[in-house]
């Protein structure tokens, strides 16, 4: 059996325990023991990153375009090992574990080449004789928080633009899925990256993320996960006055108009509801559908379902993987039962077994909602999609921003009039116009408004409003 350490001050450090790394669509598969840190690992890393500040806080842009792109580059010729690893460990198919390391890849070398254009400005002054500049400074020491669901990209695209920027970084991923976090330190390990600016400490975020969120020594803190934990670390950032940026659930409506090309509908409907076992932040939950189209888009969308195969992630012709773990099923199986007492009519959304003994769970379709219904409401975070009947596209529009949500949101039209309204008028951070709600670049801005986000926006050349702060500099002549 392999183990697994942090990574503290340039040294493999065990944990106070290991914790298994098991694989979702076979629970007899353990990928490896993984180190359990507790409060003083996390602390060790935090004055390891606070001492190693100078030595990257005044590095060239060269010297972080080098590690960054080499890291880049070492994932993107691992990406079927490192594809398959991500699969085993969180479930999604392998075709998916392997778009997203290339994804992760592709962050890497996206910051490596920001690293070269870290830029100013320069105003003369509104006083005779003075110049004033303006420039970008690294925040200081930036922890790192992440969920389970995207076990590479997420850590990559807060890593890159961390490190791209000068900031030293602790890092700590979720428990459920350490070997890609693992995997990402170990390549910056052998890079020329000196000791101390990047340090991973796994464990549980009641005690290692609690200690980052927590201390002073730690100047920002960039969070992806579920709202419940956000909302306090967005409290505990506020009352100590560190920076903070939190991405957390969302509720994504998709609209379908009776004008819409039905099969760019059902497609992108079947896509961002179901795909990675619907445990993504940008799935389409509630899918807001006029009354002349309802029963053809209901009936198509049942028809795709039948189809997908459910079954071990790394299967060849899988469609869905199994949910992430025991505790996401249970949950998910609530919202199913819950749906039909509250009057929904479902499809599918049964626990099921297969060869291999998971957490399997056929997808679920319910409609006849209203959106007062719990399943409106709250964000499920698995393979359940409820249907909303509307008579037009006032009403449509109405009821996608009804939610505390506002992360992505979706439109099926042909029309360019309602296009442009609801690009306008929906009130996400991301919009999408004849396709899924889910499935983003890696060079633009990514998160939400409501509910769903906190704080500057992460990826593309916005990651550097979160990881630098602003210097105002004036000189007299
Ligand atoms: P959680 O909020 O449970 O966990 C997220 C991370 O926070 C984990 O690493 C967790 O550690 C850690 N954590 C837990 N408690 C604390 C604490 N008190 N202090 C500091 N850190 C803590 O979310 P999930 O992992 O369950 O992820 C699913 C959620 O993430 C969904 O709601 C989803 O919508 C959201 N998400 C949002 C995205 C976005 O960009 N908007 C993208 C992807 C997911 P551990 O679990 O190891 O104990």
């Amino acid at each position: 059996m392999n183990n697994f350490k942090n990574y503290i001050n340039g040294e493999w450090v065990a944990g106070v325990a290991e914790a298994p790394n098991i694989n979702p669509s076979d629970t007899s598969d353990v990928i490896g023991l993984y180190a359990q840190g507790n409060q003083a690992h996390a602390e060790a890393a935090i004055a390891a990153a606070r001492s190693a500040i100078p030595r990257w806080a005044f590095s060239t842009p060269q010297q972080r375009f080098d590690v960054l792109d080499a890291v880049g580059n070492e994932i993107l010729a691992r990406k079927d090992e490192i594809g398959r690893l991500l699969s085993r460990e969180e479930g999604k198919t392998l075709p998916e574990g392997i778009g997203e390391t290339v994804r992760a890849a592709m962050i890497f070398k996206f910051f490596a080449g920001e690293a070269l254009r870290v830029g100013g400005e320069s105003l003369p002054s509104v006083r005779p004789g003075v110049g004033v500049e303006m420039s970008r400074e690294p925040v200081g020491v930036v922890g790192l928080i992440t969920p389970w669901n995207f076990p590479i990209a997420i850590p990559a695209w807060k890593i890159a633009p961390a490190l791209a920027y000068g900031n030293c970084v602790v890092f700590k991923p979720a428990e459920l899925v350490p070997g890609c976090a693992w995997t990402i330190a170990e390549i910056l390990s052998r890079t020329a990256l000196p000791k101390g600016v990047f340090n991973l400490v796994m464990g549980p975020g009641s005690k290692v993320g609690n200690t980052f969120v927590n201390s002073p020594q730690v100047d920002a803190i960039s969070f992806t996960g579920s709202q419940a934990t956000g909302q306090r670390i967005i409290a505990a950032c506020a009352a100590r006055q560190a920076k903070m940026q939190c991405e957390m659930g969302g509720k994504n409506p998709m609209i379908v108009l009776d004008d819409a090309d039905l099969d760019v509908a059902v497609n992108a409907a079947v896509q961002s509801a179901y795909f990675s076992t619907g445990q993504r932040c940008t799935a389409s939950s509630r899918i807001i559908v006029t009354e002349g189209v309802h029963d053809a888009f209901v009936g198509a969308v049942l028809g795709k379902m039948a189809k997908l195969k459910i079954d071990n992630a790394v299967l060849p012709g899988t469609d869905i993987g199994p949910v992430v773990d025991e505790r996401q099923l249970a949950g998910n199986l609530g919202y199913v039962a819950k749906a039909r007492e509250e009057g929904g009519n479902v499809v599918g959304g049964e626990a099921v077994e297969r060869a291999t003994r998971g957490f399997y769970q056929l997808p679920a379709l319910v409609t006849e909602t209203t959106a007062a219904m719990t399943i409106n409401r709250e964000e499920v975070f698995g393979p359940v999609a409820s249907v909303i009947r509307v008579k037009n596209y006032d009403e449509a529009l109405a009821m996608a921003n009804d939610t505390p949500f506002g992360l992505s949101a979706g439109i099926a039209t042909t029309s360019l009039k309602y296009a442009t309204h609801f690009k306008r008028h929906s009130q996400a951070g991301m919009v999408m116009v004849n396709l899924p709600t889910a499935g983003v670049d890696y060079h633009v801005p990514f998160g939400g408004r409501k509910g769903s986000s906190y704080g500057p926006r992460e990826q593309g050349r916005y990651a550097q409003e979160f990881f630098t702060t602003v210097k105002t500099a004036y000189t007299l002549a």
